[in-house]
Order: C-alpha cells, then sequence, then structure tokens
C-alpha cells in the first residue's frame, strides 16, 4: 500500500483528498501544520508527500526546505493556489518533484502520484496497474480499456470515469461521487454531465457494463449480469 502524507490546513480540501486516495487504493494520513509535516515525512513512514503552501506554524517552502537539508528524499508534490503559480517554480527549485495548482481535478492528482510514487518492495507489485473486472481490463500506465480483445479508445474523461467503477465493483456511485472524482471538487456544472458521460462510455465499451440505479447512481454490472 503507497503511503500519501497530506499537509494542508483547508479540511474542506484535505477531506476531498483523503477520501479520493483511499477510494484510489492509497494509504492517506492527513496533517494541518508545517511543524507536524516535517516531523511526520521525516519519520520513514510515507512514500510521498501532498504539500500545501500556506500552512499554519512553517509554510510549504520552508517544510520542504527543512526536509531536504536533513536528507529527506521523499516526492513532494506542491499544492498552490493558482494565483502564486510564480512562487510554486520557486518551491520546484527548492527540491519539490511537482506542482498542482488549486482547484485541481482529482484524477489529474492521482496521475502525477503514480508518476512520482517509485515501485518499491513496500509497495504493490508492478501488475497492479492493470484493474480487470469480468472481460473489462483497464491499464493505469497505458491509459487504455479493453473489452474482451477489443482496445477502445476514451477520453481523459471518460478514463476517470471507467476507473471510478472498476475500484468499486458491485457498488453504487452516486451523481455527486462521480462529479467529484472526475471533475474535481469545486465542478460547478450540474450533475447532468455525468448522465452524458456515463451514455458515451456505454456506446464505447457496452451498454451493459454499466447499470443505472434508479435515484441512486450507477454501478458496474456484475459479472454474468452483463
Ligand atoms: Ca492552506
Amino acid at each position: 500500500m503507497i503511503r500519501i502524507l497530506i499537509a494542508e490546513d483547508e479540511e474542506r480540501i484535505s477531506r476531498f483528498i483523503e477520501k479520493g486516495l483511499r477510494a484510489a487504493g492509497f494509504a492517506p494520513t492527513v496533517v494541518t501544520d508545517g511543524v507536524t509535516a516535517v516531523d511526520y515525512a521525516s519519520s520513514g513512514q510515507f512514500d510521498l508527500l501532498l504539500l500545501d503552501v500556506g500552512l499554519p506554524r512553517l509554510d510549504g517552502f520552508t517544510v520542504l526546505t527543512a526536509l531536504r537539508k536533513n536528507g529527506v528524499d521523499l516526492p513532494v508534490i506542491i499544492l498552490t493556489a493558482r494565483s502564486s503559480a510564480a512562487d510554486t517554480v520557486a518551491g520546484l527549485d527548492g527540491g519539490a518533484d511537482d506542482y498542482m495548482t488549486k482547484p485541481f481535478r482529482f484524477e489529474e492528482l492521482v496521475a502525477r502520484i503514480r508518476r512520482r510514487v517509485r515501485p518499491g518492495e513496500n509497495n504493490d507489485p508492478p501488475a497492479d496497474h492493470i484493474i480487470r473486472y469480468g472481460i473489462l481490463e483497464l491499464n493505469l500506465h497505458t491509459r487504455t480499456v479493453s473489452v474482451g480483445d477489443r482496445t477502445v479508445e476514451l477520453s481523459a474523461r471518460e478514463f476517470a470515469l471507467v476507473e471510478m467503477f472498476l475500484l468499486h465493483p458491485g457498488q453504487v456511485l452516486s451523481r455527486q461521487q462521480l462529479l467529484s472524482h472526475v471533475w474535481g471538487y469545486d465542478f460547478d456544472g450540474t450533475s447532468n454531465v455525468v448522465d452524458v458521460y456515463v451514455r458515451q462510455l456505454r456506446q464505447k465499451i457496452g451498454a451493459d457494463h454499466i447499470v443505472t440505479t434508479r435515484g441512486a447512481g450507477y454501478r458496474l454490472a456484475r459479472e454474468g449480469e452483463s
């Protein structure tokens, strides 16, 4: 299990990230200030740090500098407001591996985490980038989906949608859950967009793979059901 340390003082954001990462199969831990972030990140217990810039007690850049000075080489992804992206470039010079401007799409964050985490003995075996369910097979590296022996071309959003279904087989996913995973927590459109994308996805992978649960949302069809 890949362990992610989230240093973020805004509860709405940290909760969103924590829930999403857990659903995506990571083991997240949240800390809410810079001093605790340095302590935890130095413990050797984590595989990656998501680091907010505006943190109480020590800001994100100071945290990063302290970690690198102490020889902690944990991959770090900085989370920053779009308005201060210029500062963030300085953060990259200070030893960050990547940065994301808030607000961001969750799917994008997961892709960047996967790119940064080095496969090691403590992590899942390399084959974990393949998710299979019935005749559906998802390759997280090549971002392709196959249905039986047919490879299907999907857009990034369609891919994120089908990924969400395959990570939660059998579970009914509400439009709101799908929205926040695929479009991000601050998406201000209506949940109608989910229906539109599910329809597109059904056209591509076969309508019977996704079951509508009236009033609740959608779920992946069980094996034998489709
Ligand atoms: Ca903050």
